[in-house]
């Protein structure tokens, strides 16, 4: 694209950076070659053009003097910061025979792709997996580097590591709720900075907003109620707020009994869900309610209206309660007095509020990295999910919420569909994988889009422990970062302005992240990266092209 002044060409391009999900369209402006100015680009659906600071500052970042130009190799010791100049394919055949030498060892499996995130991009993660694919060498997933708490409660409430389209998918389709709960994100001045937009814009069509935080953020000036919660003590406000709910009876019955585990029922003895097998039934796993109608245990079915969601009941022996009678009984522990003492919000407040979610037609809970990066965030998560799910406030369908663009990777990872793909192991377990060998040696790293050391936990027991029990750390990166101080070998890659991709996001858009300007120095990007290790590996073949290709 250029416009009438023919000195200046207009980029669009779009960023990938550290948010992930907003992918801000961004218009670059580009003189001799040089970019000199970023701005939010247009998009079909106005309000979702947007800019940050950080996607600003990138321009800062691609041009820094500091920048890291070129291959280089560690002469002194880890963690010293002594390296020297070598060439790419010096770079490439350095890898390959780390690689392949202990390969021999301890087999390919030992050695880890340390993938980090979040960042949206398709090709640059995918280059990398197609080649732990090919070698059939480690994934390590980078959910819970700081992030443990969000995907973990998920999990255990939903079944799976993203609440999003359980919570707020409808709201994200731009569908104003009566009621907006903002706990745990601050979309004002942080990510993802489009739920912003759209809970101006549904403040607007008449949604009340409330806002759940300890500080009294940009989001929260904009709520028209605002609960100062004291830091740590959102699960006891969740239990408050329950509290209420039941004692006024205005939980969702209908909802408990289809949609969630509210009458399947609980062993007293042991804590732990009544199954078939303990009670003679032919189906051994099924799970097992209580039908008031027949008076009878019976297993779960797809629907189980007439399951009841209190009392007490033996069944062979064994006594049981249905899931809700033990949250009930939880949430009783917390009057509002109990509950106004623990999070430092005023009774009228939590009673106001628990009413409010309870009678409003339509609730949307708006969450994000809040509870993610705080001590417990999980429980936290659960605690407002349990609310929402009580209450009847959940999307139980996904094509009733917000679906992220999926381009389907299966083909572009997995080469064969005959031999098996790369293993798979959390950043957690990576510890003890280097540490200790369990459950299996990892001996190398090749660490991208990640500052392993700053951002992951104990950075004393990855300096003491951690690197010196592997033999070979390789780390791409734009700036020499603590992690790359550690690094053997340290490779130049391109800041988002010197490469292409395609972004998923936001919804319901897939980006082009269009090649501004040629890489700078000898930085190259993720995928010429990934190509020129595989070349050297022999699978060259599967990377026909590289960043072109
Ligand atoms: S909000 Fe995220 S995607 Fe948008 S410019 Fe900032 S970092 Fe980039």
């Amino acid at each position: 694209m250029s416009n009438n002044n023919k000195e200046i060409k207009l980029v669009r391009t779009a960023c990938p950076a550290h948010c992930g999900i907003d992918c801000c369209g961004i218009l670059a402006h580009v003189k001799d070659g040089k970019i000199i100015k970023l701005e939010p680009a247009e998009f079909p659906f106005e309000k979702d053009k947007r800019i940050c600071l950080r996607g600003l500052s990138t321009l800062d970042i691609t041009y820094h003097p500091n920048r890291i130009k070129y291959p280089m190799k560690r002469i002194g010791k880890r963690g010293e910061g002594k390296f020297e100049r070598i060439s790419w394919d010096e770079a490439f055949s350095l890898i390959a025979e780390n690689f392949k030498e202990i390969a021999k060892k301890y087999g390919w499996k030992s050695i880890g792709w340390v993938l980090g995130g979040p960042g949206a991009g398709t090709t640059k993660f995918g280059a990398y997996l197609r080649l732990a694919s090919l070698t059939q060498s480690t994934r390590v997933s980078a959910w819970g580097y700081g992030d443990a708490g969000l995907p973990c409660g998920s999990r255990v409430i939903f079944g799976s590591h993203l609440p999003y389209i359980y919570l707020f998918g409808k709201f994200w389709q731009r569908k104003w709720p009566d009621l907006l709960v903002v706990w745990g994100t601050n979309p004002g001045e942080s990510a993802p900075l489009q739920s912003m937009r759209k809970i101006l814009d549904s403040k607007e069509e008449g949604t009340r907003v409330v806002v759940i935080d300890p500080r009294f953020t940009v989001t929260a000036s904009k709520a028209d109620r605002y609960l100062p919660v004291r830091s740590g003590t959102d699960s006891a406000l969740a239990l408050g707020l329950m509290h209420i709910i039941f004692q006024n009876d205005l939980h969702d019955k209908e909802f408990l009994r289809e949609h969630t585990n509210g009458s399947y029922l609980v062993r007293l003895d042991n804590g732990k869900f009544l199954r078939g097998e303990d009670i003679g039934e032919r189906k051994a796993k099924a799970y097992i309610i209580w039908n008031e109608k027949s008076a009878q245990a019976k297993k779960v079915r797809r629907s189980n209206k007439d399951a009841a969601l209190t009392g007490t009941y033996t069944i062979e022996g064994i006594k049981c309660k249905p899931a809700f009678q033990l949250l009930k009984e939880e949430a009783e522990n917390y009057p509002p007095e109990k509950t106004s003492k623990i999070t430092g919000i005023s009774e009228e407040l939590i009673r106001e509020l628990a009413n409010k979610i309870a009678i409003e037609e339509s609730v949307i809970f708006l969450t994000y990295m809040g509870f993610t990066r705080t001590y417990h965030g999980d429980i936290s998560l659960r605690g407002l999910a349990t609310v929402a799910s009580v209450t009847g406030n959940v999307s139980t369908s996904f094509s009733s919420g917000y679906l992220p663009a999926v381009l389907n990777w299966d083909p572009f990872l997995n080469t064969d569909p005959e031999t098996p793909s790369f293993h798979r192991l959390g950043i957690l377990n990576l510890y003890n994988a280097v540490i200790k060998g369990n459950p299996y040696k990892i001996k190398s790293v090749f660490f991208a889009f990640i500052n392993f050391l700053n951002q992951c936990v104990d950075s004393g027991k990855i300096i003491r422990e951690f690197f010196p029990k592997l033999d070979f750390i390789v780390q791409t990166e734009l700036f020499m970062t603590p992690t790359a101080k550690y690094a053997d070998l340290i490779l130049p890659v391109c800041s988002f302005l010197e490469f292409s991709d395609f972004l998923p996001h936001p919804y319901p858009y897939v980006q082009l992240q269009q090649k501004v300007i040629d890489p700078l120095y000898e930085s190259k990007s993720d995928v010429d990266i990934a190509t020129g290790i595989a070349q050297k590996l022999g699978y060259g073949d599967y990377f026909e092209g590289g960043e072109e290709g």
